[in-house]
């Protein structure tokens, strides 16, 4: 058994970004920036109104001041008209501002008779201009490479003209869940079976990491079938097999990946719920007319063609396997604590930490374990709460909570105590 730690670097060194590519930036959401980006334009890039109204020399105009209207400056070209004290031009919001103008009154505080305008209000020079460049200097970074692509970053990107970003690759990811016990949702269930709950967590936690979940299937625990299945979904960049990877006699995945040649990293970690995640690798292996047949429980997404990614460090197409233990709850720790960082470095992210806050502990909490835990639960108005049963079967538990508290081995937490809770939702 090795540390959570270790785990994690050496998941995290074992794995590379994937190539990178050219994408238009409204379908970019949710990428990584795989280069730094800089303003070719300042913003704004002219002086404009910041109002719909007049402008006019701030030094020649007090309240009570009538002005000439010498002209009209609407947005979306540039008359280069001139204003002196005394005169003033009709502008709209966005519209460049007059030689001469430094400041714009807004039209409820004018009133107007024909060609003139008398100022109701007191006017300062600067009033309702946006300055080029106040908000945004030319040459300045807008996007740092590996940094997530939100809505205003397409927006930013958009105001310089791009229409396109290169951003890091996208990861298309396989699930099998094993086990005899598992009936699907929405068919009949037999005495002793319970409903299989893992590839829907599994399938969400993936799309919510940015992962492109492919496929998804149920496998019996049968060693031929397993072998089968994990043929077909080493197709992808990444497997996920959910059950059958504790020390069991049912427990076939490690036997299988050894069968087909696979390299296991990693296997049991102290970590609680979750320790006998595996980590291994094979090459992907290439769509064949015998890997594209399906069992009959099988549900493909496959249709849109899976492309294998490129291992940038050996050269050679790589999938990696995360065997997560079956209860719910290790599935799920163990995805966020392992799988997702190991996605969002595959995707070109520099940050692979899950979002943490400081919140005041409710209760005494104390880890006498050799591994450590992770509590569920609930984070509200700063103040978290361990919620439901403790347990690597409690789901219901697990679906009422909203944060993660790792408690390190030996270690003791007071009520009222500042800790840092990890985010998810
Ligand atoms: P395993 O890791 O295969 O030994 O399974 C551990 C526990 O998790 C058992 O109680 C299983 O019934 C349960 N389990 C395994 N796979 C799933 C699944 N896909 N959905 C819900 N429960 C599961
Ligand atoms: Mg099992």
């Amino acid at each position: 058994m090795i540390s959570e730690g270790e785990a994690r670097s050496k998941i995290l060194e074992t794995i590379r970004p994937l190539p990178s590519r050219r994408l238009s930036i409204t379908r970019a959401l949710g990428c990584f920036a795989a280069e730094d980006y800089f303003s070719s334009l300042p913003l704004p890039n002219f002086d404009n109104s910041a109002m719909d109204g007049y402008a006019v020399v701030a030094s020649s105009c007090s309240k009570g001041e009538r002005l000439r209207v010498i002209g009209e400056q609407p947005a979306g070209g540039d008359r280069h008209l001139r204003v002196l004290a005394g005169e003033t031009v009709r502008i709209f919001t966005g519209a460049p501002m007059p030689d001469g103008a430094d400041a714009v009154v807004m039209q409820e505080d004018v009133t107007r008779n024909g060609d003139e305008i008398v100022i109701n209000a007191n006017v300062e020079a600067g009033e309702f201009v946006r300055r080029r460049g106040c908000d945004l200097a030319e040459g300045q970074k807008i996007l740092a490479k590996g940094e997530r692509i939100r809505a205003a970053t397409t927006a930013l990107l958009a105001s310089q003209g791009l229409a396109e970003v290169i951003v890091g690759g996208h990861v298309n990811a396989a699930i099998i869940s094993t086990g005899d016990e598992l009936a699907k949702p929405g068919e009949k269930i037999a005495p002793g079976q319970i409903y299989e709950s893992n590839s829907a967590l599994l399938d969400a936690l993936l799309q919510r990491s940015g992962a492109i979940v492919k496929a998804v299937e149920h496998c019996p625990d049968k060693r031929e079938s397993l072998i089968d299945a994990i043929k077909r979904g080493t197709k992808n960049h990444i497997l996920i097999i959910s059950g059958g990877v504790s020390v069991g006699e049912h427990d076939l995945v490690k036997d299988a990946l050894h069968e087909l040649g696979a390299k296991i990293d990693i296997w049991r970690v102290a970590i609680k719920p979750g320790k006998p995640f595996l980590f291994g690798r094979t090459q992907q292996s290439q769509p064949s007319p015998q890997s594209s047949q399906r069992s009959a429980r099988s549900r493909s997404r496959e249709a849109d063609a899976t492309a294998p990614g490129e291992d940038a460090m050996t050269g050679r197409d790589y999938c990696f396997i995360f065997g997560l233990p079956g209860n719910p709850v290790s599935a799920f720790v163990t995805f966020l604590q392992f799988v997702r960082p190991a996605i969002l470095k595959m995707m070109g992210a520099t940050n692979l930490d899950l979002p943490h806050v400081p919140a005041r502990l409710t209760v005494d909490l104390t880890n006498d374990s050799d591994r450590a835990h992770y509590i569920r639960g609930e984070l509200e108005h700063g103040k978290f709460a361990p919620v439901g049963r403790q347990e690597s079967h409690a789901l219901f538990g697990l679906s009422q909570s909203n944060a993660l508290l790792r408690v390190a081995v030996g270690e003791s937490l007071k009520a009222g105590e500042i800790i840092d809770v990890q985010i998810w939702d």
